[in-house]
């Protein structure tokens, strides 16, 4: 079986920068090299596939044999199991046109209404994360990820993303909307799969000395904030600057409270709202202009 050692390069099937960025940061403290298949100018495949297992083997096997390069794919989703596991794999489409979740989660309310499922006990549904390690040689390994729990209606709360505020999971009162994200993170479908990759594929180069990080990863920095969408993301955004901070201080050029908030101020005078409409990046983009 193939296996990763320090130093390998690795393709993150993605063409989403926001997420590209997330999964780097994971995986730099074993010494990998992360390199977005939009970076390297590959084409996003369609997922045609049924299953999670099917379309993120799909977009890892389609980004190794084009990259030559191990690759890491992922795909998730809700299953709802009064509607015989829908959405699942086609989670993302019932938020279509427009990425509108409220939409979605509507229809499955409705479509639970429908079957009367609503008047017993809470409905039962559970979120999925399949993530696909690919060789160039067609070689693949599989992680899961799963997190069981109810459906309440209406949503609640305004955190995390996608079907959140109507999901609680199993031993919680808050829906995932609800929780602080942390509180998420430590139970949610992908950091289970991802722990079940790291287990199987990272432990054991583990040991190997960390890559020095040299000077401020403003690129990686911009492309999460170019791409976040929601206030967890955004908290999330704002840890990574505070390490920044911690690690590259030196090379931050306002050092003390005052002039970071006049940069701040003339960063949000300036920084340009393209979809004409302030958004959680663009507090992002005006906080990162004033760290420069
Ligand atoms: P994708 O794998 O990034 O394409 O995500 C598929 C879809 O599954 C998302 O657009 C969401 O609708 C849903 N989904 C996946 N993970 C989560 C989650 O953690 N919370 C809420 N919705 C999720």
């Amino acid at each position: 079986m193939t296996t990763l050692t320090f130093g390998t390069r690795l393709v993150v099937a993605s063409h989403n920068p926001g997420k590209v960025w997330e999964i780097k940061e994971l995986i730099a403290p074993f010494g990998l090299d992360a390199v977005s298949a939009g970076d390297l100018g590959l084409a996003e495949p369609e997922e045609t596939e049924t299953t999670f297992e099917g379309n993120a083997t799909l977009k890892a096997v389609a980004a190794a044999k084009a990259s030559g390069l191990p690759s890491l794919a992922d795909d998730s989703g809700i299953e709802v199991h009064a509607l015989d596991g829908a959405p699942g794999v086609y989670s993302a489409d019932w938020a279509m046109p427009g990425k509108d979740f409220g939409r979605a989660m509507q229809r499955v309310h409705d479509e639970l209404a429908e079957r009367g499922a609503w008047s017993g006990p809470a409905p039962t549904a559970n979120f999925i994360s399949v993530l696909c390690l690919a060789w160039p040689t067609g070689e693949t390994r599989l992680f899961r990820g799963r997190v069981d729990g109810t459906l309440v209606w209406p949503p609640r709360g305004g955190n995390g993303f996608g079907f959140d505020p109507m999901f609680v999971p199993e031993g919680a009162t808050e829906t995932f909307g609800e929780m602080e994200p942390a509180g998420k993170y430590a139970i949610s479908h992908r950091t289970r799969a991802f722990a079940a990759f790291k287990r199987d594929c990272l432990e054991g180069i583990a040991a190997e000395p960390a890559r020095p990080k040299s000077g401020r990863d403003l690129e990686g920095l911009e492309a999460a904030a170019r791409n976040l969408s929601t206030q967890a993301e955004l908290a999330r955004f704002i840890a990574s600057l505070r390490d920044d901070l911690a690690t590259n201080g030196a090379d931050w050029p306002v050092r003390d409270l005052t002039s970071f908030l006049g940069a701040l101020q003339q960063a949000a005078e300036k920084v340009d709202t393209p979809d004409a409409e302030p958004r959680w990046r663009t507090l992002a983009r005006a906080l990162l202009a004033a760290s420069r």
